[in-house]
């Protein structure tokens, strides 16, 4: 068992009580008896699909949150209430978190990576939010990135403080956090490569102490074909960058343009965001039908 403390108290001396089978699939469990608060329970206590009750149907429901479904329409679909599919999605984006911290740490050491950050809005757009992303060229993975939230631009900066007051903005501790992560999956001496925006300059070079190479290249228009992501003519020097954010905006269904579906909880989407993670560097190895993550675990 990977974790090794009581789930009550966080002693770490318990001991094996026996064992049970679990009536959905017919599986055997050990259970446990702390030492200190005499407490019990069980093995599964530490995995995310503790004490959900259709089991079989969890490949499906995260397929389609990766797949550009909203959590509704996988209610109806797969015929469960709305409340069971946001549990999953937080309990499982949390889990996906834990994954892409364990493939930083363990991949080969990155030498090209892109970042940027796309915006979107929680609620109304004049609450809108930042999300830095980056990828790595070669495997075309997301290697991190954060959701925050920064304060409303041009006409609508007005409205938006009269209605909702004065928002932070969360830019700073965001990209601190991405060069942080970043640090420990890159190289010595990277090269990173972005748009021309005057807030990466300083923050790459303080990250890596001016070893990096930052390469910069102008932002164009979006073409119409995805999702205004993709540049117009002519070749791309982010284009792995573009492309991996026109796929988020199509699979997420709150991220898409133009709709009416929209992000209400930053913490809940960011999980959701954690989720499509998880699927997309699945897919960039090129599984068609990514696993869900749970069963090759503890
Ligand atoms: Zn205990």
């Amino acid at each position: 068992m990977s974790q090794t403390r009581c789930i009550y108290c966080q002693s770490q001396n318990f001991v094996k009580n026996g064992n049970y089978r679990r009536v959905s699939d017919n599986r055997k469990f050990q259970r446990y008896r702390c030492s200190h608060c005499h407490k019990s329970f069980s093995e599964q206590a530490f995995k995310p699909d503790y004490r959900l009750r259709r089991r079989n149907l969890d490949l499906l429901i995260f397929r389609l949150l990766a797949g550009g479904m909203a959590q509704r329409e996988i209610a109806r679909t797969v015929g469960i209430c709305r409340k069971s599919v946001a549990c999953r999605v937080i309990r499982f984006g949390e889990y996906a978190k834990v994954k892409l911290k364990s493939y930083r740490d363990q991949m080969p050491k990155a030498d090209l990576v892109l970042f940027d950050e796309m915006e979107t809005f929680e609620h109304t757009k004049c609450k809108p939010l930042t999300m830095p992303i980056a990828v790595e060229e070669k495997t075309r993975k997301i290697l991190s990135f954060s959701v925050g939230k920064i304060a409303a631009k041009g006409p609508l900066a007005k409205i938006s403080r009269r209605k909702y007051g004065p928002r932070r903005c969360e830019r700073k501790e965001l990209l601190d956090k991405l060069i942080k992560e970043l640090k420990t999956c890159c190289s010595q001496s990277p090269t990173i490569k972005t748009d021309l925006s005057h807030h990466y300059p300083s923050i790459i070079k303080s990250g890596w102490q001016g070893k990096a190479v930052h390469k910069t290249s102008k932002g164009r228009r979006g073409a119409v074909t995805g999702q205004g992501e993709m540049k117009k003519g002519g070749y791309d020097q982010l284009f792995f960058l573009n492309h991996t954010y026109a796929m988020i905006r199509d699979k997420i269904k709150c991220l898409s343009r133009k709709t009416w579906c929209t992000v209400k909880k930053i913490q809940k989407f960011e999980c959701w965001v954690y989720i499509y993670v998880h699927f997309h560097n699945q897919r960039v190895e090129g599984r068609d039908r990514p696993t869900l993550i749970y069963p090759q675990l503890m």
